[in-house]
């Protein structure tokens, strides 16, 4: 399971969970990005502390697991290589799942070399709030013939949460108790992560943490 995980929530780490247990998987690992290409536009949180998160907020389920191979990459991080890199390793014979929500699956055709990313694995996508089972209808036409038996959907419980709100609910002050674990709640607030930016000359420990990572 991809993704910029900034931070991370309880929607991935449900999704992650039911797709294990609805395609008996062996493993569920999370692979956080390094530079996405698709998040260009906003400053993403250093990669060093989206993968301690990942890794605090995964650290209880023992199909978990957390992979560097992005965030250890130099230059833009692409699905595809990841994808190609992990077969290299398990070999021909092993099954891998791609593990997505609606939203970033809808987007799969202008993703780095979709076919290539078919041809390696299979598609799992969650459903999300706003995204109606419809909308898979036109992923499948969007796909060629061929890829369309390899991508499943799967229910999991309609969970709103995203990283923009959290992100949001911590700079404006709002709580974000019971959307993310409590350890990721902590790490979030020790490191002064998602507050309002300091005007110059400011001190906070989100400067401090920024120094040090
Ligand atoms: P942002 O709000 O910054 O876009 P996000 O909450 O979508 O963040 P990402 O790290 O972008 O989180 O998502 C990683 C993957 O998890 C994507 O495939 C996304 O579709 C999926 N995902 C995110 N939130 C949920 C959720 N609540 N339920 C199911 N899947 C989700
Ligand atoms: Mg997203």
């Amino acid at each position: 399971m991809g993704g910029t995980f900034d931070p991370i929530h309880f929607g991935h780490l449900v999704t992650a969970e039911a797709s294990r247990a609805a395609f008996g998987l062996e493993q569920v690992i999370f692979i956080p990005s390094g530079n996405p290409p698709h998040k260009q536009d906003r400053t993403v949180t250093p990669a060093e502390h989206r993968y301690l998160m990942t890794v605090l907020a995964t650290s209880t389920n023992p199909y978990f697991r957390v992979s560097r191979t992005e965030i250890d990459r130099v230059g833009p991080s692409y699905t595809v290589d990841t994808i190609e890199e992990l077969r290299g390793v398990v070999g021909p014979d092993t099954l891998i799942y791609f593990i997505t929500g609606a939203d970033a699956v809808m987007e799969l055709m202008t993703w780095n070399r979709p076919q290539d990313i078919l041809a390696q694995c299979e598609l799992i996508a969650a459903t999300r709030p706003g995204y109606p089972p419809a909308d898979f209808q036109r992923l499948r036409q969007a796909i060629p013939q061929v890829s369309a038996a390899r991508v499943h959907t799967i229910e999991v419980p309609a969970l709103a949460i995203s990283s923009s709100d959290i992100r949001r609910r911590v700079e404006s002050g709002e709580p974000i108790k019971y959307l993310v674990p409590e350890t990721v709640e902590q790490y979030i607030l020790k490191s002064s992560l998602y507050e309002r930016p300091r005007t110059a000359g400011g001190h906070g420990h989100g400067r401090l943490a920024e120094m040090w990572l």
